[in-house]
């Protein structure tokens, strides 16, 4: 195994350190009982189709608890609702929410930079245009099969400004809401804008998305005192994540993350691994360190057999993006280590299936 020169600690084992400390902050009774909390005072259920990039993290820019936020990612942010799987699990998310009475507020999303076309979204060679409108097309879906009435479920366009997590709001008509222009506002103004962007929507839900805008102003103050260092906003992933499960791994620029939802899966990987072989080449990315390929499988009952049908997952997931990348990326092969395992959703725990190699 590579061992990382500078701390002496494998990708692999960081990787797993991290998860582990994820998992016990997600456990803590604070988190816990914060997530209750905040589920009892907004009950909308929160669906978030993104990009792979793993700058995206809607908890972190919303200042949410983890947890709330279910996020649904792919190269691009490029989604076919009538992908099967996709299809089907966006249906089940919607009938698990109407069943408890909820209404459910899909984010569509597509992200730019605004210092530097080049830290915008390589997966749509940073043309914004292009990302807008495929996200508009996903949007566009959900209100045919859903409801273009928003009675239920209403989703909505979302940009994201990397540089400094800015959200901007696409409402109504050519109404939009950039919440890097609303810093000083004051909270019941900024309230009425919410309203006036989504005449429509139901209180409850404009509530609920209210408390995301004000978080997302308190992550931007923060980021405003607290600036990322040029090293944070560069493109420097060397990690491949392929499955569900992966919210624990928020690491800034390091991790390319894809949903298994797409017809063409071993596209997305051929590009991951594309931009990951780029980056060695450029030593944004010590090859010393080398690349690491990692595969989940996710379970909610840790009883019977779900956790042994993630495994499997997971180890499929594995021998078919190994053999994809030995055939359409070969120079990205010698560099790669694997690590494959499960995901309890209860806990965020990522159980290695010990074939580390
Ligand atoms: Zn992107």
């Amino acid at each position: 195994m590579i061992i990382n020169s500078q701390n002496g600690t494998s990708l692999v084992q960081q990787v797993l350190q991290r998860n582990q400390e994820q998992s016990e902050l997600f456990c803590s009774p604070d988190a816990h009982l914060s997530r209750l909390l905040y589920r009892a005072k907004h009950p909308t259920e929160i669906l978030w189709f993104k990009c792979m990039d793993g700058r995206l993290n809607g908890a972190v820019i919303t200042q949410t608890p983890v947890g709330i936020i279910q996020p649904v990612r792919n190269i691009a942010g490029s989604f076919d609702l009538g992908w099967p799987y996709l299809g089907e699990l966006v249906a089940q998310w919607v009938e698990y929410a109407v069943t408890r009475g909820r209404h459910c507020l899909p984010f569509v999303t597509y992200h730019w930079s605004k210092s530097d076309t080049h830290k915008g979204c390589r997966g749509h060679n940073y043309d914004v245009k292009a990302a807008q409108s495929d996200a508009k097309g996903l949007l566009e879906r959900i209100e045919y099969v859903f409801g273009a009435e928003h009675s239920v479920v209403y989703p909505i366009l979302v940009g994201i400004e990397t540089d400094e997590d800015a959200m901007l709001l696409h409402g109504t008509g050519d109404k939009q809401l950039y919440v890097a222009n609303e810093l000083d506002t004051k909270t019941e103004d900024l309230r009425k804008k919410i309203y006036d962007l989504y005449p429509s929507m139901d209180a409850q839900v404009i509530e609920d998305l209210f408390a995301l805008v004000e978080g997302n102003v308190r992550h931007m103050r923060y980021l405003r005192e607290h600036p990322r260092t040029e090293e944070q906003t560069k493109h420097c992933e060397q990690i491949i994540a392929i499955g569900r499960g992966f919210d624990w791994l928020h690491w800034l620029n390091r991790a390319l993350i894809i949903g298994p939802y797409s017809y063409d899966l071993a596209k997305p990987i051929e590009i991951a691994a594309g931009i990951i072989l780029d980056n060695l080449n450029q030593g944004m990315v010590p090859k010393s360190e080398g690349a690491l390929l990692m595969t989940s499988g996710i379970y909610r009952e840790p009883r019977g057999p779900q956790p042994r049908l993630a495994e499997l997952k997971a180890r499929s997931l594995e021998a078919f993006a190994l053999q994809v990348i030995k055939d359409r990326v070969p120079a990205l092969y010698p560099y790669l280590h694997v690590l494959s395992g499960t995901v309890d959703t209860n806990t965020r725990l990522y159980t290695s299936l010990n074939n580390v190699k």
